[in-house]
This record gives C-alpha cells, sequence and structure tokens, in this order.
C-alpha cells in the first residue's frame, strides 16, 4: 500500500533532478539564516555549483552545537510571524535546540507520516492509540497530525497511567500503538499482571531509542503485533525521517525529501553502500529552518538499492550515537553491538564493562560479563565452556578477537540514565 506512490518509487534521473532541483532552493532558504549565509560564503558554494547530488560535499556540515550556538531563533529562515510551531529537543547539557515549522513544514510532516503509517498496512479503518508524551517532543504532535491525514480514529492517550491504557485498547477495540519500545514492554508487563489479552492490536510502531531483533521478537509475541521501527529526529520536523516497510529489513528514508550521506564520523569522508558510519541528512523541503548537512551523531549505513516494496534508499536499523564509536584494530565497535551480542547468550547477564588498553602496540578489547547462575553448573570446564562461547559469538559479530571475563553476578557497576561501560585506557584514545 502507497500513500504517495510517485515520489516514494522515484528512480535514477528522475530522482536525481528532483534532489539537486531541492538542493539548491535548500541553499537559497539558507541563505537567511546569517550562520549559513557567512559559511557558505567561507566555503564558496552557490545553489548554481551544485549540478549533481555528490556537489554536497562542498558544503560544510552542521552540528547540534552550532544550532545549540543559535539559540533560541538564529537558525530560522523565515519571519517570526511565518513560523506556526516551535518545538524542542531536550538537551544534556545547557539550553535547548528549538525548531521551527511553517503551515508548509507541518503538512510536509504530516504527508511522511502518512507515508510510513501507510506503508505499515494501517488505513482509516484502523484505531490508533498514540502512547507518547504530547508536549514539546515531536513524537506526539507528528504522528497524531499523520494519523488523522490518513483518517484513522486517533485516540491521544499520551504517556502515563499504564493500566488506563490497556482499559482503553480494549475498549475501544485499538488495533494501532505507537511508543517507545520499552514502554511496550512494560505495557504487556501489566497487561499480564492484570490477566488481560489486548488481541484487537494489530500494528506496534515503536520509536525514540535503538532497540534489537530480540527486542522486537518478544513485542511480537507478547502484544501480539507486527512490530515496525520508525526513526525520526526533531531537528528534521521529528519521527518520519525513516520507516520501515514490510519486509522490515532496513528503513526507506524518503529520497525525495532527504538526502542522505553516510560519514566516517573521524575523518567526514563519505563512505559506500553496506559501510557503518554517521548519519548526515540535508532536509530538502524546509522553510522555517532548512539544515545543511546536518550530522545527526545516529551510526547506521546505506543499503543497496532493490527493496521487494520497489520503494528507493534505505538505511539499516541505528546501532549506536558516534560518540560511543570505538576503533579497535582499525574496525568500528558500538558498545551497542556488544550488548546485543550478550542478549543473545542465556549464560550470562545484561551487565557488561569493556576495557580497551594497548599491549605491545596492539589494541586489545576485554569485556566482562556476569555469569547467570542458572545455566552455569558451578564446574570449572562449564566456566571454559561459557567462556568460549561468548567470544565466539563476539567474534562472529564483531570480526574482532577479544578477551572476555566471566564474573560473579552482582559485581559490576549500574547505572541510571546513561550507561558508561567503556574504560579506554589506551594513551592515544580518541
Ligand atoms: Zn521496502
Amino acid at each position: 500500500m502507497f500513500w504517495d506512490k510517485t515520489n516514494e518509487t522515484l528512480k535514477g534521473k528522475k530522482l536525481e533532478a528532483l534532489q539537486v532541483r531541492r538542493l539548491k532552493q535548500t541553499i537559497r532558504q539558507s541563505q537567511h539564516v546569517g550562520f549559513y549565509k557567512k559559511r557558505l560564503t567561507q566555503a564558496h558554494v552557490r545553489p548554481e555549483d551544485i549540478k549533481r547530488p555528490d556537489d554536497i560535499q562542498k558544503i560544510p556540515f552542521t552540528r547540534k552545537q552550532d544550532l545549540r550556538d543559535g539559540y533560541p531563533f538564529g537558525f530560522f529562515a523565515v519571519p517570526l510571524k511565518k513560523v506556526v510551531r516551535i518545538h524542542t529537543t531536550s538537551g544534556t547539557t545547557g539550553k535547548p535546540t528549538v525548531v521551527g515549522y511553517t503551515r508548509n513544514d507541518l503538512d510536509t510532516w504530516a504527508e511522511l507520516i502518512a507515508r510510513n503509517m501507510t506503508m505499515a498496512g494501517v488505513t482509516e479503518n484502523d484505531v490508533f492509540q498514540n502512547m507518547v508524551n504530547y508536549g514539546m517532543f515531536t513524537g506526539g504532535l507528528g504522528f497524531h497530525y499523520g494519523a488523522e491525514k490518513i483518517g484513522m480514529t486517533v485516540i491521544p492517550s499520551a504517556t502515563g497511567n499504564t493500566k488506563r491504557q490497556i482499559e482503553m485498547i480494549k475498549d475501544f477495540g485499538v488495533t494501532t500503538i505507537h511508543c517507545t519500545p520499552s514502554y511496550a514492554m512494560h505495557l504487556s508487563e501489566v497487561a499480564e499482571e492484570m490477566h488481560t489479552s489486548l488481541d484487537s492490536l494489530k500494528t506496534g510502531i515503536f520509536g525514540a531509542e535503538p532497540w534489537s531483533e530480540t527486542m522486537r521478537s518478544s513485542l511480537e509475541e507478547r502484544l501480539g503485533v507486527t512490530a515496525f521501527d520508525s526513526y525520526g529526529l526533531s531537528e528534521l520536523f521529528g519521527p518520519g525521517v525513516a520507516f520501515e516497510c514490510p519486509e522490515r529489513d532496513g528503513l526507506h528514508i524518503w529520497h525525495d525529501i532527504y538526502f542522505v550521506e553516510i560519514i566516517n564520523p573521524k575523518t567526514g569522508e563519505q563512505l559506500g553502500d553496506g559501510e557503518r558510519g554517521e548519519l548526515v541528512i540535508t532536509p530538502l523541503k524546509k522553510e522555517a529552518m532548512p539544515l545543511l548537512r546536518y550530522r545527526t551523531g545516529d551510526i547506521t549505513m546505506k543499503m543497496e538499492d532493490g527493496c521487494l516494496c520497489s520503494r528507493g534508499q534505505k538505511i539499516g536499523r541505528i546501532t549506536g550515537r558516534s560518540d560511543d564509536m570505538l576503533v579497535i584494530r582499525g574496525i568500528n565497535v558500538f558498545p551497542s553491538q556488544i550488548e546485543h551480542v550478550l542478549l543473545k547468550i542465556p549464560e550470562v547477564g545484561n551487565q557488561f564493562m569493556v576495557y580497551v588498553d594497548k599491549v605491545n602496540h596492539l589494541d586489545e578489547m576485554t569485556v566482562d560479563v556476569e555469569i547467570n547462575r542458572d545455566y552455569f553448573s558451578g564446574e570449572l570446564a562449564d566456566l571454559a565452556r561459557i567462556q568460549k562461547k561468548v567470544v565466539q559469538e563476539l567474534h562472529d559479530a564483531l570480526e574482532l578477537r577479544t578477551t572476555v571475563k566471566l564474573v560473579e553476578p552482582g559485581s559490576l557497576p549500574r547505572f541510571e540514565g546513561k550507561a558508561k561501560r567503556v574504560v579506554d585506557r589506551r594513551g592515544d584514545a580518541i
């Protein structure tokens, strides 16, 4: 099912021509922003210099810090009276980032959400419960207007009061839900405690935090839904930037609205299909707040063209943040990859620590992980078996030899909030 088949399946020269035209327009629009006017002049880039999509490399990157420095309205390309809505993204430190939308921007955004949800197979016959924050967070209103555009019956339940959420799902015959994967897990646990089954559910849309395939199977089984991954970023409207099709093998990123690059986060060089790096996006149809080559900090890869659903450009699921990336003997490693491997091994727990050292000029990575007593006989031979298994699984996933140390349950540090699981003890740590 398509919402906008022409644009979603655009290919080849036609797509390139549209991207170039919109890229030029975006550069023109960004010249209304002091920051970009200066940047573009310094880099000697004019809209007419863009002849093909690759010419985008002439433009310098935009970083999250640049947006913070522009607080509050420094990145608006239109007068405030043309801005009909403001959202902010929470920053871990200091002021938030402010995002503005014109009426056309809100329309474009709702269109994107409508494309995504239609791609997931939902229609005006579905009842949709939107269980995310409706405040400054873009997930609430973003999905709300997109779902209304399709004509779904929308329940703006927002967050909190899980028992009431479950009652509404039952009483209103909700078929489709949107929330974070961790909230969905909580929902299923509370439903279980209430001895309630949520039979009307068919489709689960989960986003706003990275989640694994293991989590997907678990949610699908517990909630009886088909689970779709949704990726978005408030700086780029909000949710709706990339989304899974029914194949659920990578996320389609709307090639007529977002120009995608993958770069090596250390050098800024563009990477090819299948190579993991930092996602850089240039939105091609944004009025209030145009952005050029925005470094998202999220790690993924471009996938080869050719999805069974016949839509265009896909990216892999997000595996982490570029700030978390480690380079071990030239191989990029993310703590999230290690976590995914450990989650699949019942003999060990979820808590782990990674230590990186330089030994005889070589990078050595040691992973400490807690043993799970339920799967451990207590015999020394069993310990060796488990250790070998973890080393092998890590090697298969990372293509890297690691040292694994099995430790007592409960002996590793627990983290409230963002976990700090990596200790880099190399002298030249980056
Ligand atoms: Zn597809």
